[in-house]
């Protein structure tokens, strides 16, 4: 046992483009510091039966019909209708869950998404029980809500709960989680996004090979949702009585229809366009705006804030991205709005006003977390996944590399 690698299970659901985003970020940091072998398993998906192989679409629906959505998340807030809904999950999936675990046979379990706690700390329960052992395997959620958090995500029994913010460690406490367990450094973000003195704005534009002029970026998630087109229509009409004209970048994510529809839309002839869809840079795009206007997405504005950019809010999902509002206006760096025209105007005022244009900015670089990422990884790490070979390898590592050094 000393010498097998150590493995990691992270759980996740697809829901939305975050969890799996966060997932691979935390995979790619925990790689960078540990030998370990990491498998990432959306198990409600792969193998769950119906209704529960089906959320990820169900979820799709529900972003764009936000009602559903907030029936769904306000009545699975309350004890009794979460004790029923986990009950049931439990009867038909507990089993599915316990044979991915074996399959995978990890050394820890991490959560990143709010579906996978109970049903995974009750399968480890079972499956250490069966093995005649009186510990289970050691489970961490990692919560990836930003402003507001769903009490799904906190189980008393976690080993570890790291959270992004303030806001979800005191819902985190009022869930039973004991404070010793708490640990708080931020959102996991993918590499991209862990360099803490990213390039110029100017540098940037080069690479992207964009004109110099005010940009402003729009974007509503991977999805492309939030009534992305009103949104960008009117900021883009509105980005006209900039003098010197301005720059508008459109990232429709996973969004066709929309990205069609924007790319037939006549614009002003001193507003230069840039319609995208799916994009692998948005760390480029980030650096090279002014501005941001997103939906309360908390990936988007966690990694907005290690960009330096204002944030414009157009829309959240009820519930879950309803705190993401609160971080953005009480820490300085944004507004909210739903209505187009306002919005416009406002991001549109903001340009116009260097100083606070430049206030912001720095407010949003305060609330920024580079470093969480591999902040979350070294904790675990240090727990959970080093072994006398691996501390043995490394040490073996660094004594030939200080060797090859003195040779130079
Ligand atoms: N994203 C991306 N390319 C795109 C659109 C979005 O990489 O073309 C990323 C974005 O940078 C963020 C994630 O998708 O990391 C969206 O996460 P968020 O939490 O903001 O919203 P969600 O899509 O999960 O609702």
């Amino acid at each position: 046992d000393i010498l097998r690698q150590k493995r990691v299970m992270i759980m996740i659901s697809d829901t939305g483009g975050g969890h799996r985003a966060s997932a691979m970020a935390l995979a790619d940091a925990l790689q960078e510091l540990y030998p370990v072998h990491i498998t990432i398993r959306d198990v409600w998906t792969e193998s769950c039966p119906w209704p529960f192989s089906t959320v990820v679409k169900q979820y799709m629906w529900m972003a764009k019909h936000t009602w559903s959505w907030r029936m769904l998340w306000y009545s699975s807030k309350f004890p009794v209708s979460r004790w029923i809904m986990q009950k049931f999950a439990n009867v038909l999936c507990k089993r599915v869950f316990m044979k991915a675990i074996q399959d995978d046979n990890p050394d820890l379990v991490i959560s990143v998404h709010p579906g996978t706690q109970h049903i995974v700390i009750k399968a480890l329960k079972k499956l250490a029980r069966r093995q005649g052992s009186r510990s289970r395997t050691p489970f961490v959620t990692v919560v990836t809500d930003l402003g507001s958090a769903h009490p799904m995500w906190f189980h008393p029994e976690a080993d570890r709960v790291f959270v992004p913010s303030d806001a979800v460690k005191s819902i985190a406490l009022k869930c039973h989680v004991r404070e010793s367990v708490i640990e708080e450094y931020g959102l996991p973000l993918r590499r991209a996004f862990w360099n803490a003195e990213p390039r110029t704005r100017q540098e940037v534009r080069q690479v992207l090979d964009i004109p110099e002029m005010k940009t402003v970026l729009v974007v509503g998630g991977g999805d492309g949702v939030g009534r992305l087109f009103q949104v960008a229509e009117a900021v883009g009409h509105q980005l006209k009585t900039l003098d010197g004209g301005a720059q508008l970048v459109v990232i429709c994510g996973k969004n066709e229809k929309v990205r069609k529809q924007l790319q037939a839309v006549s614009w002003p002839p001193t507003v230069h366009a840039h319609i995208l869809g799916f994009v692998k840079n948005m760390d480029e795009w980030m650096a090279a705006a002014d501005v941001i206007v997103t939906k309360a997405g908390p990936g988007t504005i966690a990694e907005a804030c290690t960009r330096n950019l204002p944030v414009m809010l157009s829309s959240y999902l009820p519930g879950q991205e309803q705190g993401n509002v609160g971080f953005v206006i009480e820490g300085g760096f944004g507004d909210f709005s739903t209505d187009p025209l306002v919005l416009a105007r406002t991001v549109v005022g903001w340009l116009q006003d260097e100083k606070a244009l430049q206030q912001m900015s720095n407010q949003a670089a305060a609330q920024g977390r580079p470093r969480a990422t591999l902040k979350i990884a070294q904790a675990i790490g240090q727990k959970w996944l080093t072994t006398r070979t691996s501390t043995m390898l490394s040490m073996l590592e660094k004594l030939l590399k200080a060797g090859s050094g003195s040779s130079r």
